[in-house]
């Protein structure tokens, strides 16, 4: 097979358009093509604003034609396949997998494929249960500390804009977006820059996935929390989980703990008994939304709200004086802001959007880097007690009941407290209370970020208008 990059359409171009310019770059017809498709398709919005494919071409005579283009653009082609592990020998113990978010699932579902499918235990709800939960919690604040936005089977990403972002290169990419795919996921994420599922077509593939997995023998428990472990001559032995009809000890081997990030208390368990951990860098900060409509003049001009471009999306950082660095993180194009706490007395926000992504606006994370030097002491764990600190902060500022500590821009940037919304409609549940961001995030962080606005306006104007709204993000 044959590549070609950089083949570029303009928005009002005809997809179809491509094979004809594919064929005129390897000067052949486009009927001696044996096969033909989309490799990868982004959005150049420098200039003109052009959609920039790669593809693939395979023909019978590539080595000739290779030689006869003579274009740079054009390259031999194979793609990269993942194979499957060899399969495991009979009479293995059967292994156990905690925690049904991608790492688990994804691990609970190779293990599978090569004859040793799983206990998966999962402490939040299945997918169907995990969505009447969480709309209750952003309808009233009442979160169910089991069952919420972090824990449940899809894990942290369930509720949220579903990009599938790495900055990771492995060979097991295309085998996970194959898959996806293979359960409902659209079939663009196998070739776009920046793919995306979105929170609807994600429950989708969910239930689908987990159909598969319970036909390959996966014996899949929601509600079912890993609370102690058991060693014996530094061997595991069992595992203590607590469910709703009791708690029992589950005999075991082997465990993967695909535990995401905010399953505190099982890491303060695993580190009561010893377990290998070190202190890694994060990051904390707030949550940004502006109005669709100004992000897609700002970024596609001209072409703002053309079909084929759908809501644009932005990427900035950084680096200060101070050695600090801001940037946004997890931009969610037409989506809201949502309430993302799985501890009582403790906020969280992040975001989430549709397939469609045809909100009314967009909001990102604009973070700031939090290294394991500044947090005090040795204790591995003291990054967890700075994040509780944090939220704890951020719920009070919020007056209780998962009402978020929210203010204008313009009015952070002075320093002053806001006392209602601008232009921009927060879309945050339960609710938001304006106020001054300074009074909860320490003040490191409000100063980086105030220093990195006014530059992000510079790269999309607009960006750090006073009608701008941030909102607290731990
Ligand atoms: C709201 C939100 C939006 C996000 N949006 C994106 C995005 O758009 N794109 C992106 O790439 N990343 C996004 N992320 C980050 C992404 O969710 C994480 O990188 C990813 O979920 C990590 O996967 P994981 O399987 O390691 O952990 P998790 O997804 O956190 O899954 C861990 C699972 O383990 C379970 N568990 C924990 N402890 C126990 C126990 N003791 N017993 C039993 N079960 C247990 C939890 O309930 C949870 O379901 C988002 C995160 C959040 C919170």
């Amino acid at each position: 097979m044959l590549r070609i990059d950089g083949l570029k359409l303009s928005c009002d171009n005809d997809s179809t358009l491509l094979r004809e310019k594919a064929a005129s770059v390897l000067r052949v017809p486009a009927q001696s093509f044996i096969d033909f498709h989309i490799l990868r398709r982004s959005v150049d919005a420098r200039g003109d604003v052009r959609i920039v494919y790669s593809v693939g071409v395979e023909l019978s005579d590539e080595e000739r034609v290779l030689r006869r283009c003579r274009s740079a653009s054009v390259t031999r082609y194979a793609p990269e396949v993942y194979t499957l592990p060899a399969r495991v020998r009979d009479g293995m113990p059967r292994p156990v997998v905690v925690g049904a978010g991608p790492a688990g699932l994804f691990c609970a579902l190779v293990l599978s494929l090569c004859g040793a499918p799983p206990v998966l235990l999962e402490r939040g709800q299945c997918v169907e249960q995990r969505t009447r939960d969480v709309a209750r919690f952003w309808q009233t604040g009442e979160l169910d500390t089991s069952s919420n936005v972090q824990f449940g089977e899809g894990g942290a990403g369930a509720f949220s804009d579903g990009k599938l972002n790495t900055g990771t290169r492995d060979v097991r990419h295309r085998f996970i977006l194959e898959q996806l795919v293979s359960f409902g996921a659209p079939e663009s994420i196998l070739y776009d820059a920046k793919p995306h599922v979105g929170t609807d077509k994600l429950h989708i593939t969910l239930r689908a996935m987990r159909a598969r997995l319970l036909e390959l023998g996966c014996d899949i428990r929601f509600g079912h929390h890993v609370v102690d472990i058991t060693c014996k001559d530094s061997s595991l032995s069992s595992l203590t989980v607590r469910s709703a009809e009791g708690e029992y000890v589950l005999p075991c081997s082997h465990a993967v703990f695909a535990l995401g990030h905010s399953a505190r208390d099982t890491f303060y368990m695993l580190h009561g008994h010893g377990a290998a951990m070190e202190r890694k860098a994060f990051s904390v900060g707030v949550r940004i939304e502006h109005r669709q409509s100004d992000i897609d003049a700002a970024q596609y001009k001209q072409y703002a709200g053309h079909p084929s471009l759908g809501a644009a999306s932005y990427k900035l950082s950084c680096h200060l004086d101070s050695g600090r660095s801001v940037y946004s993180f997890c931009v969610c194009p037409g989506g809201t802001v949502v309430a993302a706490a799985s501890e009582d007395g403790r906020l969280v926000t992040n975001g989430m959007s549709e397939y469609a992504r045809d909100g009314e606006n967009i909001n990102g994370a604009i973070l700031v880097n939090i290294t394991p030097g500044d947090l005090p002491g040795d204790d591995v764990l003291a990054g967890v007690a700075f994040q509780r600190k944090l939220e704890s902060d951020a719920f009070a500022l919020g007056g209780g009941g998962y009402i978020a500590p929210a203010q204008l821009v313009g009015d952070f940037l002075d320093r002053r407290a806001s006392s209602k919304a601008g232009s921009v409609t927060p879309t945050y549940r339960p609710a938001v209370r304006f106020c001054d961001l300074h009074d909860c995030l320490p003040s490191f962080v409000c100063g980086a970020i105030s220093e990195a606005l006014p530059i992000f306006e510079r790269h999309i104007r607009g960006f750090a208008c006073p009608g701008g709204r941030s909102q607290a993000k731990c």
